[in-house]
Order: C-alpha cells, then structure tokens, then sequence
C-alpha cells in the first residue's frame, strides 16, 4: 500500500459526438423520440442552445477541470442515452462506429483520465458483434454501452444471441443503461399531466425489467462470461433480491421452472456489477454492501447530467475499509473494464 490518495474511476460519465448530433437531427420531427434524455434531443432539433450539450460534446480541457475540481481521476466514457438505437441500422452501425473511433482518440490523448465503452447498434446484431470485436481487439477500448431496449426489444431475446456472445467473447462488460422505455408504457406513465418516463420512475423500472428478464432468461447460464454492469445502485434490483429467488423457488417447485439454472441473487455474485451513479445516498450504499459486498460495486457520478462534486463528496464520506474504498474507487473497474492500473 502506498500513502497516496486512491485514485477514483467514475464509470458512467456520458459524451455526445457530433456524428450522433448530426443523424438525431435528421430524425425529424418524431416527438417521442426526441424526449429522450430529458428533452435534450428537442433542443438540439431547435437548435437552442444547451450548456448540457456543450459538456456531452467536450472530451478535452471543459470536462477535465470538472474532474480536477472534484477529484476524479479518471472518467469511463459512453455515448450518452440513447446513443444510436433510435437510428436506421446502417445509420447507427456507421455512427457508432465512428464515435468509437473518436472515443479511442481522446483515450489515447488521456490515457490516464480516460477509458471508454463502445457504442454499438443492436438494431444489427451482427454488425454489433463484430464492433464488439473491434473495439476491444483494435481500439481497446475497455466494455460495451446498450441503452437498454431497443425499438421495444430486449437482448435476451433470440435474435441479439450474437451480442451476448462477441461481449463475453472479447470480455466486454455492457453497461446497461437507461433510456426512455418503449411507446407501450406511456400509456401509464406518461400523459399531460405527469411524465414519469425518465430518470424519476421509467429508466429504473424499465432498466431492471430488462435485467431481470436477461438473468431469467438464462442468459448467464448460457454465457457465463458475460458480464452486466447497472448503474443507480443497481436499478433498484438489490432491494428485490429475496423476492426474486423466493418466487424463482415457487416457480420451480409449482411450475417446473428449469431457468435459470441459479437462484436469480446469485447472479450478482457471478455476473452482475452495479454501479452508484445517480444516487448519493449512503443508506442505499451501506445496504448495498450488506447485501452485495464490494467486489462487484463502483463509483459513478453520471455526468454531465449529475454533480459531480455532489458524488465525489458522497463516496468520500462513506464509511469503508482501506479494501472496501480501494475495491469501490478504482480495483473493481481496473479488473471489470481492463482499466490499466495506476502507475506509482
Ligand atoms: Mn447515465
């Protein structure tokens, strides 16, 4: 052990490319499509100005001050939500290929502030695959971002098998991420009066729908490489763990269910890492580590959309061993994403 301060990976730190801006803007006039994120894609189609979107776009000395000013050492960059999956797939293959492209060139000018995970288009599963392969062989770059579903499909169904398959293939963690679910659950969700679609309710519920249905589905079974990373304290799920295996063990016994092969919490030993973006809450923290431990657990800040000096100063004041803080700070990311570990 050194007496230096521990270094701090934030792991999902969101950027835009001005490919991305460019093919949403083409999109046209869909309304639904451009709520995403909060209406950011609105004020892009209007050409308003938006600061957010100015720190989407900075992957230089913007985005580096705000990590000196807290702290943070390093930020695991990713597209932000919903990246390219509302795009033509041969729209968002060349997109997200090109934004992988410009994402290992600010990586490789900050090699130590920088670490990023590939965009890819599930709307061609074989050409996600083989961008899987890309990124992790040629660009190096460290894991896999999917935004959740796409055009209302969800990756333990049959035809994404070869997205599964290229992650665990090349170790490419997929960070799980949120995005606004799909147009069926407006229905009760989001009207006039309320739209609880985003980050308050729909991301998380609609984000752990997906989760669940991939550890149901087997999938871990199938692929026991394969690594899911969720970020807001898990989506929620660690709360339902218990309800999860005991109706698991009702279905088994009544039902004869066969998947998965384990308990669903057992998972989340094996498979499953969450992260803390979002949620600077020490009591969903310390319950979290009762009920997950520290390998499997990381620091995020989820910038630009959160503060964050708001998440460094929350992670700090957590009450943790030397081996909990190392573990959280930069040890699960370095081994979870093949984060090159700091040199003395
Ligand atoms: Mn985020």
């Amino acid at each position: 052990m050194t007496n230096r301060r521990p270094r701090l990976i934030a792991t999902e730190e969101a950027f835009a490319t001005p490919e991305l801006l460019a093919a949403m803007r083409e999109l046209g006039p869909g309304p639904d499509r451009m709520l995403e994120m909060g209406g950011i894609w609105g004020r892009l189609r209007d050409n308003a100005p938006s600061a957010l979107m100015d720190a989407l776009l900075d992957l230089g000395e913007g985005r580096l001050a705000a990590m000196d000013a807290a702290g943070i050492d390093m930020h695991l960059l990713s597209l932000t939500s919903p990246g390219v999956q509302l795009l033509d797939a041969a729209t968002a293959t060349e997109v997200a290929a090109r934004s992988n492209d410009r994402l290992a060139a600010a990586v490789a000018r900050h090699p130590t502030r920088f670490a990023g995970l590939a965009a890819v288009a599930p709307q061609d599963p074989a050409g996600a695959a083989a961008e899987i392969e890309r990124a992790m062989r040629t660009l190096r770059l460290n894991g896999v971002v999917i935004n959740s579903h796409t055009d209302g499909e969800y990756l333990d169904q049959p035809g994404f098998e070869p997205i599964l398959a290229a992650a665990e293939a090349f170790g490419a963690a997929i960070y799980l991420h949120p995005r606004r679910p799909p147009a069926i659950f407006d229905a009760v969700m989001a009207n006039d009066v309320m739209d609880l679609s985003a980050g308050m309710w729909g991301f998380a519920a609609e984000t752990s729908l997906h989760a669940v249905r991939l550890i149901m589905s087997g999938a871990f079974d199938r692929h026991p490489g394969l690594r899911l990373v969720l970020g807001h304290m898990g989506e929620g799920l660690p709360f339902w763990l218990y309800r999860l295996d005991y109706m698991y063990h009702v279905d088994r016994r009544l039902r004869g269910r066969t998947r998965p092969e384990r308990p669903p919490s057992d998972y989340f030993r094996t498979n499953i890492a969450i992260t803390t973006s979002g949620m600077n809450h020490l009591p969903a923290l310390e319950y979290c580590i009762a009920v997950l431990g520290t390998e499997n657990l990381m620091f995020a800040i989820d910038y630009p959309y959160q503060e964050t000096g708001e998440a460094a100063a929350f992670i700090r004041s957590a009450r943790l061993s030397e081996a909990e803080r190392d573990r959280i700070f930069f040890a699960n990311a370095e081994r979870i994403f093949h984060i090159a570990p700091a040199t003395a």
